[in-house]
């Protein structure tokens, strides 16, 4: 069996890790979240590390661990994603993955672009700049109870200009995908959408 692979891309905060998680357990797919390989490289460049080195040294114990859903390694997440010899570092092993044989789903900037060009089903995920902010601050606040909602929502701004403008694999969506906009959704409701869409491919 050659897999079956859902690709997922879409700008911070819109909705991405969670329908790709939920749409992983409902066909039974494996999920991998790429932006930890960027957030893992992050971290260790923030430690001292060079960024190329460090994505190319990673390993399964860089993706857990304290730390990786904090803001200053997103932001750092962000710039080490834009040095094109760190994407190609970590292009391998996600193209590896993709081809699991009982099917995957990979969420994050480039995997219908770059990563996955022939994914048999891509979804472009979308939600309004202020929806975005307001659910990663419910996300992080809890942990972070000095973190205000501008501060949430600069990050978010910046890092989406910085994903978007970069030369290499720049976030945007493959002409071939389906645009899924969660502004007003529920997480259900996002959740059944992507779960139709794919439901359609995969019967024909
Ligand atoms: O998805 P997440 O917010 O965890 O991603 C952190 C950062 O990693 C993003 O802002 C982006 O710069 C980078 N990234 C990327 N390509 C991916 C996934 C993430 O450039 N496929």
């Amino acid at each position: 069996m050659s897999g079956f692979t859902v690709a997922i891309d879409g700008p911070a905060a819109a909705g991405k890790g969670t329908i790709a998680r939920e749409v992983a357990a409902h066909f039974g797919f494996a999920h991998l979240d790429t932006g930890l390989l960027y957030r893992a490289t992050g971290r260790r460049v923030l430690a001292g590390e060079d960024p190329i080195a460090a994505a190319q040294a990673l390993a399964p114990q860089d993706l857990q661990g304290e730390g990786l859903r904090s803001g200053e390694v997103a932001q750092a997440a962000s710039k080490v994603a834009a040095i094109p010899e760190v994407r190609a570092a970590l292009l391998e092993f996600q193209r590896r993955f993709a081809r699991l044989p009982g099917g995957a789903v990979l969420d994050g900037r480039d995997i219908g672009t770059v990563i996955c060009p022939d994914a048999e089903v891509k979804l472009f995920v979308t939600a309004s700049d202020d929806v975005r902010a307001a659910r990663r601050f419910l996300e992080l606040s809890p942990k972070n109870p000095d973190l205000t909602l501008e501060q949430v929502q600069a990050d978010l701004a910046a890092r989406d200009a910085r994903d978007a403008a970069r030369d290499t694999a720049p976030l945007k969506p493959a002409e071939d995908a389906v645009m899924l906009d969660t502004t007003e959704l529920g997480i259900d409701e996002a959740v059944a959408a992507a779960v139709a869409e794919i439901s359609a491919r995969r019967a024909g």
